[in-house]
C-alpha cells in the first residue's frame, strides 16, 4: 500500500510559522499536476534552493527529517530537469521511492483542500487560514472548515452467524455500524485495523483475513478488512 512507508515516518503537526530552509522540499502545482524531477524509479521534488526567485510557501508536514512545503502560488515556471505530472502519471511512470509517492499524494490532498476552501460554502465569503490549527475560517459567519477524513478500515468481526456492531457514543442515533476507523495520514491500514478493534472495545481476534480493498488511495478510499471467530 502506498501509505506503508515504514521505516520512514510522517510528522503532520500543524506548524504555520515554519519557513523553508534551502534543502526543504517544495511542492509546486499546475492545475492537476505536480512538478516532479529525477527518473523512473528515482523521482525527486524541487528543493527551495532550486528556485532563484522568492517563493511564498506553506508548511505541510515532514517525512523523517525532510520538511515538505507547498508553493502558495500555482503555475510556477518549470525548473530545468523537472516537469509537471498528474498523480496517475507519477504513479505509473516514476513509482519510487514509495515514500515520495506518499509525499505526492498527501501533499496533493492538503493542497486540494486549501484550494477548494478558499471561499466559505455557507455564505460565500472569502476564508482565511487559522493560526491555531489546520483549518480554514470564515470571518463572516464563523464557519470552520477542517480537512476531510474518511473511514480507511472497516472491520467485520464475525462469531458464527453474528457480526459485531457498534454505536456512536454521545449521539442520539438508533443506527448501528460495523467497526471502522478514519485515516489520519500517519498510520498504516494494518495498524488502523487493530486500533479500530481496541477503541470501541478491547477484543482479541483470530483468523484475520483480508476481504477487499479500494484499488486507489484518494480521499474517497474505503478499505475493508474482515476478521472472524473472535477468541472467547
Ligand atoms: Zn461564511
Amino acid at each position: 500500500m502506498i501509505q506503508d512507508i515504514f521505516p520512514h515516518r510522517l510528522f503532520n503537526e500543524f506548524l504555520p510559522k515554519t519557513q523553508p530552509n534551502p534543502s526543504d522540499i517544495i511542492i509546486c502545482l499546475q492545475g492537476n499536476t505536480i512538478m516532479i524531477g529525477g527518473s523512473p524509479g528515482n523521482m525527486i521534488f524541487p528543493k527551495r534552493d532550486d528556485f532563484s526567485v522568492g517563493l511564498e510557501c506553506r508548511y505541510l508536514f515532514s517525512l523523517d527529517e525532510s520538511r515538505i512545503f507547498i508553493a502558495v502560488k500555482d503555475e510556477i515556471d518549470t525548473l530545468p530537469g523537472f516537469c509537471y505530472m498528474s498523480l496517475k502519471e507519477i504513479r505509473q511512470k516514476m513509482k519510487k521511492p514509495l515514500s515520495y509517492m506518499y509525499v505526492a499524494y498527501t501533499a496533493w490532498h492538503l493542497a486540494e483542500w486549501y484550494r477548494d476552501n478558499h471561499f466559505c460554502g455557507r455564505c460565500e465569503n472569502e476564508t482565511h487560514i487559522s493560526e491555531k490549527e489546520r483549518a480554514m475560517i470564515c470571518p463572516k459567519c464563523g464557519n470552520i472548515i477542517y480537512p476531510r477524513i474518511v473511514p480507511a478500515v472497516i472491520v467485520g468481526v464475525i462469531n458464527g452467524d453474528k457480526i459485531l456492531m457498534t454505536k456512536y457514543a454521545n449521539r442520539n442515533l438508533d443506527e448501528v455500524a460495523s467497526c471502522k476507523f478514519a485515516h489520519d495520514k500517519s498510520s498504516s491500514n494494518f495498524f488502523l485495523f487493530f486500533r479500530s478493534l481496541r477503541q470501541p472495545i478491547i477484543l482479541p481476534v483470530k483468523e484475520i483475513f483480508h476481504y477487499a480493498i479500494s484499488p486507489k488511495y484518494t480521499l474517497s478510499t474505503l478499505g475493508m478488512v474482515k476478521s472472524q471467530n473472535p477468541a472467547p
